[in-house]
């Protein structure tokens, strides 16, 4: 599953490539994907231009000339930059730009969405209107508040993505060992520093894997060329049985509200 600094590099690949293209018209062979009536999605987005892409969490948003186009991979949803090429399997929407290029929404699972929303509204309409700060912009006091409220696991609580954007399961358990604490402690039995280590390791974290263009596991690869080198500084997820890089104690898996999580028991109390 694409996380956000996998979302980060395929935002940065696409702005390069597609900046000031003009739509020109749009295939929508599994309309499911686009939220809006697919015929009006249409009618609006011809003849707008991709002034820039943007990102907040792990949505892709495309400002155009009168609308933001809000995009969300969810699990598998990639995309391809093509000529006349013909229509593989998966290439579920289609987007033909003046230029005669096009864009092509690819996603095997089908969880993707594609939203329209006008510039005037898109930042207070659902999904964005309930996205969390991201870490880097994330303010301590009211984060502990939160935290000292929640009688869950502190994983869950880093992975609600109303709470906190951007971190997913590897990255909330890299985030967890760099701050010494434990998946399955209470969220509300978390200190004030801890709050503050957890808020500063995921930053880290975050800016490490974005620097190396997020990380390429399992059946994720990013479109366009994209393969990340993160997961070679990964410390304890997926590294079952190898010693912990820090106490050498062996890392145990273990499963927190149903995801594969990966634990020094040693180091994270
Ligand atoms: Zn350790």
């Amino acid at each position: 599953m694409p996380e956000l600094p996998e979302v980060e590099t395929v935002r940065v690949t696409l702005e390069k490539e597609i900046s000031n293209e003009e739509f020109a018209q749009v295939d929508a062979h599994y309309p499911k994907i686009i939220t809006n009536d697919t015929h009006e999605f249409k009618q609006k987005i011809v003849g707008q231009k991709i002034n820039r892409i943007d990102r907040m969490g792990k949505y892709l948003i495309f400002i155009l000339d009168q609308d933001a186009l809000i995009i969300h991979l969810r699990m598998e949803g990639k995309f391809f930059i093509k000529l006349d090429e013909p229509i593989q399997k998966h290439e579920h929407v289609v987007f033909h730009f003046k230029s005669g290029r096009n864009l092509r929404y690819h996603d095997v699972r089908k969880f993707g969405t594609i939203t329209l929303i006008p510039l005037s509204e898109y930042l207070d309409t659902y999904p964005l209107n309930q996205l969390g700060d991201e870490p880097k912009d994330i303010n301590i006091e009211h984060f502990y508040s939160v935290l000292n409220k929640k009688n869950t696991e502190i994983k869950a609580v880093l992975l609600d993505q109303h709470i906190i954007a951007g971190l997913g399961n590897i990255y909330v358990d890299e985030t967890l060992f760099l701050s010494h604490v434990h998946p399955t402690r209470i969220a509300s039995s978390i200190t004030y520093d801890e709050a503050k280590w957890i808020i500063q390791a995921a930053i880290q974290v975050l800016d490490k894997a974005i620097q190396l263009g997020g990380t390429t596991i399992r059946s994720y690869t990013s479109s366009l060329g994209v393969h990340g080198r993160f997961q070679n500084e990964l410390n304890v997820h997926m590294k079952a049985n190898e010693p912990c890089p820090r106490c050498q104690t062996k890392i145990i898996k273990m499963k927190v509200k149903g995801r594969g999580t990966y634990v020094c028991p040693s180091c994270q109390k």
